[in-house]
């Protein structure tokens, strides 16, 4: 396999992690810079969700006090309690965006494209406030109950929940076309496609573990269990492909979200989400590797090109200082080391298994 061996890169912005609250938090919090990123844009999907102000950023110190050399933005969790003056004190207190959870919209597309009509006067504000939307790009799956009289071509699964989205992106840019939007952990050719036909305040963020796997490799491996699922091999190839994509819409996002090892296994479903935040940098460059070595990619990807997906888009996207100013740089350098097969909390009292557990994997050192 062809193999960079050493590596200088700038520090990465990874623009969708999920940091939990309490112990969780102080578990995976050291894992950020482990995984040579030095900016984080934080979900905001706690129990109960971060809907205020106030509770995004008392969150954001707690975060702070853990890692004050990393850089947290936040944003809020989108439910009717939010308004546009809720943005506008948003604005003040720097919280950079809002979240949109299908979840959060009712059972079906249809009345689903109707909630979100109920938002446009948040979307108006977030607009004139320059906030970005943060979309979870997928519909919800048409219930058992409905698929008896639901035309084929209307039922919704995991599989095309992602497609079954895209004309609501459609819209929101062609009544918003000042917001910032990012379709988040894009899974499919067709959500590519989407974005790339947007203007450029429309972008695509795209995860590690999206770039190693596809839905047979999700079917038998709680593991690699993720909302969006990963799809077909050709959806895997076009991922890698964004990453050296001329149109320069895409950029890093890993989506990781720990869970307990109970959650992914115990219960009669798993928690969907991938672990990935300790090895971020990492999986991204083993992924391009395997990607040339399939001869999907050209050999000739160069460090630049890498440094604009992990690093350059996604800041120049949030409005934020490039990598460059403070100087610091993140080595990457081939000694067999090997992904573990767990993370355990201090007290022991919580266990989180990673994605790709057991596989070798780049060493990665600061240097400032
Ligand atoms: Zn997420």
């Amino acid at each position: 396999m062809t193999r960079f061996q050493k590596l200088e890169l700038s520090p990465a912005y990874d623009s969708h992690v999920h940091l939990r609250d309490g112990t969780m938090m102080e578990t995976v919090i050291p894992t950020i810079r482990q995984g040579g990123v030095d900016t984080v844009y934080v979900m905001p999907n706690l129990v109960p969700p971060i809907t205020t102000v106030a509770a995004a950023v008392a969150y954001r110190e707690r975060l702070q006090a853990l890692a004050p050399d990393v850089k947290f933005l936040m944003t809020l969790y989108l439910d009717k309690s939010i308004t546009p003056a809720t943005i506008a004190e948003a604005a003040r207190a720097g919280i950079a965006g809002v979240k949109v959870y299908p979840a959060g919209v009712t059972t079906n597309s249809e009345a689903g494209v109707l909630d979100y009509q109920s938002y446009y006067p948040v979307f108006e504000a977030m607009q004139e406030h320059d906030l970005v939307l943060n979309l979870h790009g997928e519909v919800p799956s048409t219930s058992a109950h409905d698929v008896g009289t639901a035309a084929d071509g209307d039922v919704v699964t995991v599989l095309n929940a992602e497609p079954k989205f895209l004309p609501t992106l459609r819209k929101l840019h062609a009544d918003f076309p000042r917001l910032r939007i990012v379709l988040e952990h894009c899974t499919t050719k067709e959500a590519l496609d989407a974005v790339r036909a947007c203007g450029p305040t429309v972008a695509g963020g795209i995860t590690a573990h999206h770039l190693f796997i596809d839905i047979s490799d999700v079917c038998g491996d709680a593991f690699n269990f993720c909302k969006p699922v990963a799809k077909t091999p050709v959806d895997r190839v076009a991922l890698l492909k964004a990453i050296v994509d001329e149109s320069g819409k895409f950029f890093f996002g890993t989506d990781s979200a720990p869970h307990p090892i109970e959650a992914k296994k115990g219960g009669k479903k798993p928690a969907a989400g991938c672990f990935t935040q300790g090895w971020a940098t990492q999986l991204v460059v083993d992924a391009v590797e395997e990607g040339i070595a399939n001869g999907w990619l050209p050999e000739d990807i160069s460090v630049e090109t890498l440094d604009e997906f992990l690093s350059g888009r996604g800041r120049r996207f949030y409005k934020l200082p490039p990598a460059s100013q403070n100087g610091r740089k993140i080595v990457l350098d081939r000694k067999g080391e090997k992904i573990p097969e767990a993370l355990r909390s201090k007290d022991g009292s919580i266990e989180v298994v990673p994605f790709r557990r057991g596989e070798e994997t780049y060493s990665l050192t600061w240097k400032s």
